[in-house]
């Protein structure tokens, strides 16, 4: 759960906690601001070539040397599937070409707060596979023989894409 403001953070007075509906929410009592707090979105992409998903493992905490699809936060001004093609290229040196949305889940698992994944389909179209930025790795695993995964999120899309495929 990430922090909450306790200073207004456009005119600096202490804000007071005000009960909205069945969310209490931090308001300023000077500015009248209202600190709504909303899951971050993070794009993914679910890689699927053979029975084998790439996946990516993390080069820092939280879940440090666990694995992931690749993904990572939206930018402010970014289109969503232009998210998913930058974090991939970012990560794991290569090109794709987006096919669909394929999953949506909540994140309450991540100590630096709670986030919402997208997760799209894709297919790798050109680049050299190679990890980077915040990956320190990135391979193809078996869907039947998966490394430790990091969040809950990523366990549980890629625990009934297992499941699918070895119906
Ligand atoms: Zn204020």
């Amino acid at each position: 759960m990430s922090a909450e403001f306790l200073f207004c953070p456009l005119c600096a007075t202490p804000l007071e906690r005000s009960r909205e509906g069945v969310h209490a929410r931090m308001i300023c009592p000077s500015c009248g601001f209202i600190h709504y707090r909303n899951p971050a979105p993070a794009a993914g992409l679910l890689i699927v070539d053979g029975g084998r998903v790439l996946l990516v493992r993390r080069r820092f905490d939280p879940f440090k040397g666990l694995w992931t699809m690749p993904s990572g936060f939206i930018e402010y001004d970014e289109d969503v599937r232009a998210a998913a093609v930058r974090e991939m290229l970012e990560e794991t040196g290569l090109e794709v070409e987006i096919d669909c949305l394929c999953a949506a889940e909540s994140c309450f698992d991540d100590p630096r707060g709670n986030a919402l994944l997208l997760v799209f389909r894709a297919r790798v179209t050109g680049g050299a596979m190679r990890a980077g930025d915040d990956a320190e790795d990135v391979r193809f695993f078996p869907l039947g023989c998966l490394p430790p995964i990091a969040f809950e999120a990523h366990r549980k899309v890629l625990g009934e894409l297992a499941k699918s495929a070895t119906r």
